[in-house]
């Protein structure tokens, strides 16, 4: 008797139908989740037109014997899931009986598979079996999907451009290979290669193979656990990023899937890492007890609630911090290596195949070096010495054999930001009596804001009272005003107040501040400073928590090891 067995109607009836086919991608989906169960190696898909005029998925797993053939077409068939309770612990990936049967009822279906030695060839249109006979033995299972919704001409006016299609079809796909980091999957678009995965099952490789080196050799491995979640994967550092959040990627169990909380959590890890509107690249892999979560059970989505989402958030969050603030992050210009993503013929494509074989290796020297420079992080931090001022705005600076380049500007916020950020969260506050109040007056509606909230500037120990019409009097404040800007600092503080009146958040108003105060304070660009500044600037940067970003995102400091600037002079052969 085959694997496949007839869901029991009760369950059947609990899945939701019909939507499976919505997008050209779920068909993808549906079609290569299966290949995986069947334990495949090697999934290849081929795509016509984006999918449209036809969907390939050939795979060499264990196939399927005449029987479970024809009983996967048929509605409710599944080999995964005999008992209801199965649905709420569901680990393998397929589990929707119905979703080959709907996939053949409004397309024509092709089918070669071969188990122990015997094949079967199938031939499906509209639902209908036109052919049943004995197939070729070669291993696995080939289904060709073509003419998609040709019985339902009104879908496929749905379906978006054939480039959104494609793109939704390789994100999927980009995703799934980084899930399986063991299986080598190729995706083909009208015979032009668009991606490839090796299935050589190191998760590292497979972030090289999608994404390209730029981002594989800026990605750094994290680890770490609690008593409910284990969370292991790569991360970016500051010198690469995306401008959506479609490279942050979440696996619970093995599975894709996407959960909002846990990604604003990965979001804000980076927070004054990276430009406030630009996202990380991210591959994390989450183990937990299967009892701890929620999968949503609608076929084509992949939500996902945690009981103890807390915990999870701190693990992420500490994880990514801690790495951020250890690693060597400083910004490195010749990682910048332009990625081609079309290929115009084969020739070239071989060619960048080629190099980017050849680099590979590379990264892992790099790392081996990496871990060495780690080591002596402490040391070499002494090291530093300026060189002198370039454009007025440029530190240059020299360690043994790096050269550094630092936005003094940048590098004098980041300084500022974090003495900002530690007196705004010191406990015991130190203040000080004004040799002349200082009197702020206000824009009527301001006023009223501000006279609601003044328990905000009260707690940060400014001793403030009503002075007149919309005017307020300060006769004393906390010791961290800068002299000389105390007017201008306060109505900085106000108008947060007034912006933040809402919902206040004590942290987030902080880190504003800090930010908006660290701005205002720090040398602008376009200034000479002392050598004696400089190395006063350079000395205070490295003592920094994180020198690398200034509280915007910016980097600080762009690194030129003096082995690049050799290769940069064609001092030494590349
Ligand atoms: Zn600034
Ligand atoms: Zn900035």
């Amino acid at each position: 008797m085959g694997e496949i067995k007839i869901m029991n109607e009760n369950l059947a009836n609990k899945i939701a139908a019909g939507e499976v086919v919505e997008r050209l991608a779920n068909v993808v989906k549906e079609l290569v989740e299966n290949s995986i169960d069947a334990s495949s190696k090697n999934i290849k898909i081929e795509l016509l037109m984006s999918g449209t005029k036809e969907i390939k998925v050939v795979d060499d797993g264990k196939g399927m014997d005449r029987e479970d053939a024809i009983l996967s077409f048929s509605r409710h068939a599944t080999s995964k899931i005999k008992h209801e309770n199965d649905l709420f612990f569901i680990n393998t990936l397929g589990f929707r009986g119905e979703a080959l049967a709907s996939i053949a009822s409004i397309s024509n279906v092709e089918l070669y598979t071969s188990k122990e030695g015997i094949g079967s060839h199938i031939i499906i249109k509209g639902g209908e079996i036109l052919l049943n006979e004995k197939g070729n033995e070669r291993r696995g299972t080939s289904i060709a999907v073509s003419n998609i919704f040709y019985n339902t001409p009104v879908r496929l006016k749905f379906l978006k451009s054939l480039n959104t299609e494609l793109s939704n079809t390789t994100q999927f796909l980009e995703r799934l290979s980084l899930s399986h980091p063991d299986i080598a999957f190729s995706l083909y678009n009208d015979g032009k290669e668009i991606f490839k995965t090796s299935g050589s099952g190191d998760l590292l490789k497979t972030i090289h193979e999608i994404f390209g080196f730029n981002i594989s050799k800026n990605m750094n491995y994290i680890e770490g656990e609690n008593y409910d979640y284990k969370v292991s994967g790569y991360i970016s550092n500051i010198s690469v990023y995306k401008s959506s959040k479609s490279s942050i990627i979440t696996l619970v169990n093995g599975r894709v899937v996407q959960n909002y909380e846990l990604q604003k959590t990965i979001k804000d890890a980076y927070h004054t890492f990276l430009p406030e509107t630009k996202f990380p690249i991210v591959v994390l892999n989450i183990e937990t007890d299967p009892t701890l979560i929620d999968v949503n059970i609608h076929p084509t989505k992949q939500d996902i609630k945690f009981s103890k989402i807390e915990e999870l958030k701190n693990l992420v969050f500490d994880l990514i911090r801690q790495s951020l603030c250890n690693i060597d992050n400083t910004f490195k210009p010749y990682d910048e290596k332009p990625i081609k993503l079309e290929f115009s013929n084969e020739e070239i494509q071989n060619d960048i195949v080629k190099e980017e074989k050849k680099e590979y290796k590379e990264i892992v020297l790099n790392f081996n070096a990496e871990e060495e420079i780690k080591e002596y992080n402490e040391e070499e931090k002494t090291l530093y010495f300026p060189v002198g001022l370039a454009l007025g705005t440029y530190l240059i600076a020299q360690s043994e054999d790096i050269m550094y380049l630092i936005d003094i500007h940048a590098a004098n916020e980041r300084i500022n930001y974090e003495i900002y950020r530690k007196a705004l969260e010191e406990e015991k506050i130190t203040i000080i009596d004004t040799l002349f109040p200082i009197v702020i007056e206000l824009s009527t509606n301001e006023f009223i804001i501000i006279k609601e909230h003044i328990q905000v500037l009260e707690n940060m120990k400014f001793k403030i009272e009503e002075f007149g019409e919309n005017t307020f009097k300060i006769s004393s404040h906390p010791t961290w005003l800068k002299e000389g800007f105390e007017e201008e600092s306060i109505r900085k503080i106000i108008d947060l107040i007034i912006e933040f009146r809402q919902d206040f958040d004590r942290v987030k108003f902080n880190e504003r501040l800090a930010m908006n105060l660290a701005c205002k304070m720090s040398v602008k660009a376009n200034t000479n400073i002392t050598l004696k500044e400089q190395e006063e600037l350079i000395n205070r940067l490295f003592k920094c928590e994180f020198p690398y970003t200034c509280p915007h995102g910016r980097p600080t400091i762009i690194k030129y090891p003096k082995y690049e600037l050799e290769k940069l002079f064609k001092r030494v052969n590349v």
